[in-house]
């Protein structure tokens, strides 16, 4: 399946995207197949029931307040966050569902919304959806939610849809190597080649458009982060550092010049920490590639435009470009979900597509940007998913910090280098798929292992 740019960054809500977003595109999705098919107001009663992960860390990531969001009609990418208290205390406190928006029904949470200590076949990260009236089910499905928001039915697993409805892009590419093959036959850089395979799907104007819309979105949640202060929601009490630490870098001065100072480092981290706090307080987000690796691109692209001066639309466009093309590249070839093969799909992948595109605005030939793409997922590996209390918070708010900057110097470290080196990024991205599937399952977003279970409260 040809996987677009706009499935990469997608506008959404915090705190993540395979245990928040794409549950709520879910049950937002039944709650509209109910209306299309003429169910809706026979419908007396609707049962969850969470499998897995977003079983294990569902209360943690908003799982199951995302499923009634959902069925309320309700879409990750135009609901307005300061409703969704109001919304979910309805339900819980009234006990009353308006199903797709318009059908109220009773709903009691510890009947209705099964957290199952069970997995199903597919994909860890599975719900089941019924609708039921008074003679029993009107409508049954189940859906996997299989990373960076991206959802699958079990009846297209069940019956595929037929390959002649894709969309066929001028320069499909499976693994870097073709990547870097058709760069080279037609000489193109990696962004020009995305730009073009995105043409397939809407005209370049839009895609510009559409690209700096998601910038627009990404400097908002910056621009949250940085203001909102307090406690981060959950019960763990860690306190919000992005606004204090931006007062006290404000007194220090900017950098002047890209890529030349420690100091700089220090305002990538803050990008970083505003993203993830921001996300973490359930705030208007942008998958990049999943909302618990959210702050690692929008890091490197903050530091990019706001340190250079030269820096335009255009490399924002360029930027994004070069960073689907490698998320591309782990979707398909391995995963962006942490409950697959652990944190290493989510920042290791996250600070890949960052590398990717700082180094094509800074000039990459495209065998250089591989090499830093390479880097940054190569010192990722073996990353496991251990958020402590099922929250995304600790370790996922410094670990987006310290990979955004791991990806500034994966590209610095590339640039000096002619695009030659020892391990492709093909190979790393089977390592990472590899030593997913190794990987215990405690140690995939269950929080049953790592940092998870050494935190003692006291
Ligand atoms: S540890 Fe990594 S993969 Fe797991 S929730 Fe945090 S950011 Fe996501």
């Amino acid at each position: 399946m040809a996987i677009s740019v706009f499935d990469l960054f997608k506008i959404g809500i915090g705190p993540s995207s395979s245990h928040t977003v794409g549950p709520m595109r879910a049950a937002a999705t039944f709650a509209q197949a109910l209306r299309e098919q003429g169910l809706l107001t026979r419908v007396t009663r609707v049962e969850v029931r969470l499998y897995g992960s977003l079983s294990a860390t569902g209360v943690g990531h908003a799982t199951d307040r995302a499923c009634l969001l959902g069925l309320m009609g309700q879409w990750p990418d135009r609901i307005d966050p300061a409703t969704i208290e109001s919304r979910i205390g309805q339900v819980l406190q009234e006990h009353c569902l308006m199903l797709d928006g318009s059908h109220p029904l009773a709903f009691e949470y510890d009947r209705d919304m099964l957290l199952l200590d069970e997995n199903l076949p597919y994909h860890p990260n599975a719900m089941r959806l019924e609708a039921m009236d008074g003679q029993g089910g009107l409508l049954r499905q189940t859906y996997y939610s299989v990373g960076g928001g991206f959802i699958v039915e079990q009846a297209e697993i069940d019956a595929p849809a037929a390959e002649s409805n894709a969309v066929v892009l001028p320069y499909e590419f499976d693994s870097a190597a073709q990547l870097l093959a058709l760069c080279k036959t037609h000489g193109l850089s990696v962004a020009q080649l995305m730009m073009a395979n995105e043409c397939a799907w809407r005209p370049e104007a839009e895609v510009r458009e559409g690209l700096l819309r998601i910038w627009a979105a990404m400097r908002e949640c910056v621009d949250n982060g940085l203001r909102n202060e307090g406690i981060l929601p959950g019960g763990l009490h860690v306190k919000r550092r992005a606004a204090r630490l931006h007062r006290s870098l404000q007194e220090i001065g900017k950098p002047n010049v890209i890529g030349s100072t420690l100091s700089a480092m220090e305002w990538v981290n803050l990008f970083a920490l505003a993203v993830n706090e921001e996300n973490a307080a359930g705030g208007r987000m942008v998958t990049a590639p999943t909302n618990g690796a959210a702050g690692i691109i929008p890091a490197v692209l903050h530091y990019y435009m706001k340190f250079n001066p030269s820096a335009n639309d255009a490399d924002v466009v360029d930027f994004l470009l070069g960073a689907a093309a490698v998320g591309i590249l782990c979707k398909k070839n391995a995963s962006i979900s942490g409950a697959e093969v652990g944190c290493q799909g989510e920042v290791g992948s996250a600070c890949s597509m960052a590398a990717a595109g700082l180094a094509q605005v800074l000039g990459a030939t495209p065998p250089q940007l591989e090499n830093a793409a390479e880097i940054a997922l190569e010192h990722n590996l073996g990353l496991t998913c251990d958020p402590v209390g099922g929250l995304v918070q600790v370790p996922c708010i410094e670990r987006n910090a310290i990979a955004a900057v791991k990806a500034i110097n994966a590209v610095q470290m590339a640039l000096r280098g002619d695009g030659e080196h020892f391990i492709s990024l093909d190979r790393v991205i089977r390592t990472m798929r590899d030593t997913g599937a190794d990987m215990h399952a405690n140690y995939k977003e269950t929080s049953r292992g790592g940092l998870a279970v050494a935190f003692v409260e006291c």
